[in-house]
């Protein structure tokens, strides 16, 4: 079973590959820049309640905001380098660039997910390296 650390790793690093990486920096912006919903809404371009559902997400996976800042600034270096796998092509259309795949946009996290697993856990094993090298892990990974 997954720790809630890799959970929410996951979670984030599968934003990242499926090309929704303004999820990921609203929530950088959100808990480690303590900013508020309404300038990160405007910023990337999500509503408030957008970026408080995505907050709120992450709470329940780390059980509290502290953790999940602190989660969030050790991995920000590695998520940030990560490239999406996935391009637009027509409509509500992307194609998965590692088998070839057109998928629906809705469906295209699920998919990282389900064949490309593990692409996800070598970007995930990287982050929690990091996290182990600046010695916050030790008390994130129950
Ligand atoms: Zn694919």
């Amino acid at each position: 079973m997954r720790s809630s650390l890799e959970d929410l790793l996951e979670y984030l690093v599968v934003k990242v590959l499926a090309g929704k990486e303004s999820v990921v920096k609203a929530l950088i912006d959100y808990f480690v820049y303590a900013e508020s919903p309404s300038n990160i809404a405007v910023k990337y371009d999500l509503s408030k309640n957008q970026v408080r559902g995505y907050a709120q997400r992450i709470i329940e996976k780390t059980g509290s905001a502290a953790k999940a800042k602190v989660i969030l600034k050790y991995a920000t270096p590695i998520i940030l380098k990560i490239k999406p796998i996935v391009r637009k092509t027509n409509g509500a259309l992307v194609k998965c660039l590692l088998c070839g795949e057109e998928l629906p946009i809705q469906v295209i996290e699920d998919h990282i997910r389900k064949k490309h697993a593990s692409v996800i856990d070598d970007y995930l094993y990287s982050i929690i390296d990091l996290l182990k090298k600046n010695i916050v892990a030790d008390n994130l990974i129950t």
